[in-house]
């Protein structure tokens, strides 16, 4: 039952995270206003809201006006669910849990806008940075985050932001390994896609940090 309560709460999360996905870039408040199709803006009403099950019964079509919804909602209700369920059955600490929650927000803010919120990322680096040790040297981090603004490193500026908060769940050789699979997922991405665009590399660094995280603990 506990697990099953985790489960419901961490897709409630993550519906409310789509809310911060759609509405940050708009400047429209996350907390205010009743959601609503972004197609037709017919309001939804509490059958359309229910976390993953709403999508899969109306096999993510809007009811009103037929509107495909996006798969990104029920990626972010189904892993921040499972963040909950993990980290409950003690798979996860709370602080790899809440870096879990953080990346996962991000990567969908990435994949989807190539957006970086620095207001999503102070949120929770603000909470690890109370909760949690501090060493200086992580702020090596934030310059090199400083120098990508200035000039084209040819990675991000968010991405370096993103390993100032890993800092706080692994050490530098883990961190490493984490950019080294990332890389290598986003090559084998860039091949399979052919996409000339910007790649999305937050997406890349959170699944080499939930590889590095539970791939030990499953074999
Ligand atoms: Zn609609």
């Amino acid at each position: 039952m506990k697990l099953f309560f985790a489960f419901l709460f961490g897709s409630v999360l993550g519906s409310f995270f789509g809310v911060i996905v759609d509405r940050l870039p708009l400047h429209q408040s996350i907390i205010w206003g009743r959601s609503h199709c972004t197609s037709c803006q017919h309001l939804l009403s509490a059958f359309d809201l229910i976390p993953l099950v709403s999508q899969i019964f109306r096999k993510f079509k809007c009811r009103y006006c037929r509107a495909p919804i996006p798969k990104l909602y029920l990626i972010l209700e189904f892993s921040c669910a499972l963040t909950f369920t993990l980290a409950v059955s003690h798979k996860l600490t709370s602080i790899q849990a809440l870096f879990t929650l953080m990346s996962i927000l991000l990567s969908a803010f990435d994949s989807r806008d190539h957006h970086f919120p620095l207001s999503v990322w102070l949120f929770f680096t603000l909470i690890f940075m109370i909760s949690f040790p501090f060493h200086l040297v992580y702020l090596c981090w934030i310059v090199l985050a400083l120098l990508a603004e200035r000039f084209s490193l040819n990675i991000g500026s968010g991405d370096f932001l993103w390993f100032f908060t890993a800092s706080f769940v692994f050490d530098f050789f883990h961190q490493m390994l984490i950019l080294e699979i990332a890389c290598f997922l986003g090559i084998g991405y860039y091949l399979f896609t052919k996409k000339r665009n910007e790649i999305p590399f937050i997406p890349f660094l959170t699944i080499a940090y939930l590889a590095l995280l539970l791939v030990p603990q499953i074999l």
